[in-house]
């Protein structure tokens, strides 16, 4: 492949913000300095100046193809990482859906590493997921480490939720692993209490999903994974999708504590969107059937405060279903609605728009939720997640002045409305760089089906300690 010289950017780095060169050679960054000429003849030279280069995001929750019995994820590895790949992300962590009962623990990875393969544009990796637990599933979670398979998630509520003793095998497992253990965490009792209830008397419009998912259940089941992973020696612990204040006072609470080794995600949703959208006109509100489901402006407030330090990462749970045939599922009833959300390509647009121009989030802060941050703590660092000579050379240029308003018809998953829509962000994603290929120049998209690999990840306690423990 040839070389890759951009010029002139605002390059940000480990080492801070210089207006500097960067050289790709083949896959991996050569060399960042001043005045770089280009290798050869072949060499294609991009001038940045005025533009930021920032390195590609790392989304490590989504849910392509994801199967919730009543419908089918619309997005494939295919439409999903093209979108992806439009909003300047170059690399994905799926959470894989359940399989058949009593099923292997590579079941589902097997059966992703096949809808994956020859589609991806960007690079991929998957999350294990723990669907119940034995000796077997246990043993199952080493030989899966060693596939590149370095993190396993459980869930405390749906189908196949973790009962209480189990969770702590598992996060004690974990522990001597090295592994990272990423939880839904909800409390299951109370919510299916709840839905029962409103489901009973009639409660049925979209206006009740988020009472019959109180921010309490959420935050109850974070506090109690916090101290089940204390008492397994302080496991790793991922709490995914936190959308509520209550449970972020948890986290900070155990950290002033001293626990290590416990981190957090949040996702746009939780930041820009709040639960007055339940009561939209017609059935507007079953576009934001998620779980946890969106929560009050006051929540919103606190999780902004939180990225400047609480929490670890911004991801997107992206999971689209199109509104006309499968979120209207729930029309009569919205516990019937597929649950998920689309935003995979809004990450990064609304992070530096919201964040980075209107100065809530120092752009180094930004890169480190987007990218730097999710490639530590699942094992892909400093091979992604960051400019540095010697890593891939996965990379974004943005345009900082440049305005566009979100809006269906100029974005690329394969679903029929965004949440976001009619939103106007600043700062664009004009080139996306993955593996030292430009996949998008200049807003035009050339990667074919199939050029995205699965990365095998580290346990990396290693690349873990390159975080800062809170
Ligand atoms: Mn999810």
């Amino acid at each position: 492949m040839k070389g890759l010289l951009i010029k002139n950017a605002l390059v940000v780095s480990e080492t801070g913000e210089a207006v500097q060169d960067v050289l790709s050679e083949g896959e991996r960054i050569k060399l960042i300095g001043k005045e770089l000429r280009p290798a050869d003849s072949e060499c294609e030279v991009i001038d940045a100046e005025g533009k930021i280069l920032i390195p590609g995001g790392v989304d490590v929750h989504t849910h392509m193809n994801l199967d919730v019995g009543s419908a089918v994820a619309s997005d494939d590895f295919y439409t999903g990482t093209v979108a992806a790949a439009w909003g300047g992300t170059t690399t994905i962590v799926d959470h894989p859906g359940f399989g058949p009962a009593n099923c292997a623990i590579d079941h589902q990875i097997k059966k992703y590493h096949g809808l994956a393969e020859g589609k991806a544009v960007i690079d991929y990796s998957f999350h294990g997921v723990i669907q119940h637990v034995d000796d077997s599933i246990l043993d199952g979670m080493s030989a899966l480490i060693d596939q590149g398979i370095s993190s396993f998630k459980i869930y405390l509520t749906y189908g196949f939720k973790i009962p209480d003793g189990d969770v702590y095998r598992v996060l004690e497992r974990a522990k001597a692993l090295g592994a990272m253990i990423t939880v839904h965490p909800e409390n299951d009792g109370v919510i299916q209490q709840l839905r029962d209830r409103f489901v009973k008397e009639g409660r049925l419009s979209p206006h009740y999903h988020p009472l019959s998912r109180p921010a309490e259940c959420e935050a109850e089941a974070v506090n109690r994974m916090i101290l089940f992973a204390h008492m397994a020696g302080d496991a790793p612990l991922y709490i995914v999708h936190l959308s509520n204040a209550l449970g972020l006072s948890f986290i900070k609470s155990a950290r002033d504590r001293g626990q290590k080794n416990l981190y957090a995600e949040t996702c746009p949703q939780y930041l820009f969107l709040d639960d007055s959208l339940y009561d939209g006109p017609g059935n507007e509100g079953l576009k934001y059937i998620m779980c946890p489901p969106l929560r009050k402006k006051a929540d919103q407030e606190m999780l902004w405060k939180g990225l400047a330090a609480d929490i670890n990462t911004v991801a997107t749970d992206h999971c689209p279903f199109f509104f006309e045939t499968q979120k209207i599922l729930g029309k009569d009833d919205f516990t019937k609605c597929p649950s998920g959300a689309p935003g995979v390509e809004e990450r990064i647009p609304l992070l530096f728009s919201e964040g980075v121009m209107k100065k809530r989030i120092t752009l180094r802060r930004f890169t480190d939720l987007c990218s730097a941050n999710p490639a530590k703590l699942f094992g892909m660092y400093p091979q992604k997640g960051v400019i540095k000579e010697g890593s891939d050379a996965d990379m974004v240029i943005i345009h900082p002045k440049k305005k566009r308003v979100l809006q269906k018809s100029n974005l690329h998953a394969n679903v029929d409305y965004s949440a976001y829509e009619g939103m106007e962000v600043t700062g664009l994603p004009e080139y996306v760089i993955s593996r030292g290929e430009v996949i998008l120049r200049d807003r035009q998209f050339s990667a074919t089906a199939g050029r995205g690999k699965f990365i095998k990840r580290n346990t990396a306690p290693s690349c873990r300690s390159f975080l800062p423990q809170p």
